[in-house]
């Protein structure tokens, strides 16, 4: 007998309706004879909606109190699914992610997963029951809860994979699966019938919201196989493993987006050694994640710094560059939420020049000014106007001929 796990994303789950679909799906997989453990997110906007309530009652709501409140809309979410099942005439038991052994760091609202001890939920499915998981969170060494991060639940579905040694596992979406870029931006974004596992890490890295970044992670270094596909119809999806052909990936497989990107310039500042050490330690003991770093070359030993992080971290990094700034000596910091960062993905980079030539002449070609560029091995990315995003990624899908291969 097969042991999946499928997960289903706030879309999928978001009114009662829904919730049945998803019942009648899970249950069809355990007819096929599968053992099946579902992993679910919280309903629709829920997650957002409470942020929201937060906000209204504190202006910076206490970290652990946060947590603890948005772990209760995956909560309802797996109750209502099992109750849906269990009328169905399904064996099934909803636990939290505590109940289900997820053991976290303390690291609120990004909480990295310690380890998994999978033993309640063995047992729950040797009685022949469907276990159904509350996405998104676990718990620290004190017991209190924690959660994951945004879009969390998919990286609980593959770790829960990974722990149970599963067969695989299958994460159910709004689209039909992993498309060359954002179906929604993108109307003529093709779907990938496969992608190996360090393209789509890209790609999630860099904004393709359809997996979480860390699911991924975990995915390739443990080998599970995972399954993108839609909960509302029956098209096969995208297969995200290992040994997906040379000839397949040798050229831009993808270009992802990002909207949430703040830019922050530290000005005027004596260029010496020990300077970028000095403002990106208390960043990283701020656990604020630095992405793009740029240093301008120095004139008369006065440079600017210039670097990007989430905006929903702009506020606390400004906090903690002021004094910084301040104290090297510093001339101002600047900030700036109007930016987007658009990038292309592809194994074949590695070995073929011209993809940034090729990049960059899109987008002068558009108009578009580049501010800051990034690369790794297989991706080159591109900070450019937040507005500008959209007409950016289209360009670079027709000139990258991603719809017609
Ligand atoms: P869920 O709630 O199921 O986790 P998400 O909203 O997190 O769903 O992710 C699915 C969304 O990801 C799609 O609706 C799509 O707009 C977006 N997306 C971004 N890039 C891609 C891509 N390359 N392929 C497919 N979907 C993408
Ligand atoms: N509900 C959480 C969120 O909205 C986790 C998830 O959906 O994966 O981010
Ligand atoms: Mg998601």
């Amino acid at each position: 007998m097969s042991l999946i796990v499928h997960k289903y994303g706030g879309s999928s789950v978001a009114d009662a309706d829904r919730i049945k679909n998803v019942a009648r799906r899970v249950i069809r997989a355990r007819e096929q004879g599968n053992q099946v453990v579902v992993v679910v997110s919280a309903m629709g906007r829920t997650t957002d909606e409470l942020i929201e309530l937060a906000r209204q009652v504190a202006e910076k709501p206490d970290a652990r109190e946060l947590d603890h409140l948005l772990s209760t809309g995956e909560v309802v979410s797996c109750t209502l699914l099992t109750m849906a099942l269990r009328s169905m005439g399904q064996k099934a038991i909803s636990l939290t992610g505590a109940q289900a052994g997820i053991r976290t760091d303390s690291t609120y609202s990004r909480a990295r997963i310690t380890g998994i001890s999978p033993k309640r939920i063995s047992r729950e499915l040797e009685k022949g029951r469907i276990v159904v998981v509350a996405g998104f969170q676990g718990v620290n060494d004190e017991l209190d809860i924690t959660t994951l991060g945004r879009g969390g639940s998919d990286t609980t579905a593959v770790a829960l994979a990974i722990s149970l040694a599963a067969d695989r596992c299958e994460i159910y979406t709004d689209v039909e699966g992993v498309f060359t870029t954002d179906p929604r931006l993108v109307p003529q974004a093709r779907k990938l019938e496969e992608i190996g596992y360090e393209e789509m890490l890209e790609m999630a890295s860099v904004g393709a919201r359809v997996l979480h970044p860390r699911a991924v992670e975990l995915g390739w270094a443990y080998g599970m196989p995972i399954l993108v596909a839609s909960s509302f119809n029956d098209d096969p999806g995208t297969l995200i493993h290992r040994g997906v052909p040379m000839e397949i990936t040798n050229k831009v497989s993808g270009i992802a987006h990002d909207s949430d990107v703040a830019k922050v310039t530290v000005i005027g500042v004596p260029d010496r050694p020990g300077i970028a050490s000095a403002i990106f330690e208390p960043l990283a003991r701020a656990n604020i994640s630095v992405d793009t770093i740029v240093q301008n070359a120095g004139i008369n030993r006065i440079t600017d710094l210039t670097f990007t992080v989430a905006k929903s971290d702009l506020s606390k990094a400004m906090g903690v560059i002021k004094p910084v700034a301040e104290s090297i000596g510093a001339r101002d910091c600047a900030s700036d939420t109007t930016l987007g960062k658009v990038s292309i993905v592809g194994a074949g980079m590695q070995t073929a020049p011209g993809y940034a030539a090729r990049m960059f002449k899109t987008l002068s070609e558009e108009g578009i000014n580049i501010e800051l560029i990034t690369t790794s091995e297989i991706r080159i990315t591109c900070i450019i106007d937040g507005a500008k995003v959209p007409q950016a990624a289209r360009a670079l899908h027709r000139a990258f001929e991603l719809e017609t291969r």
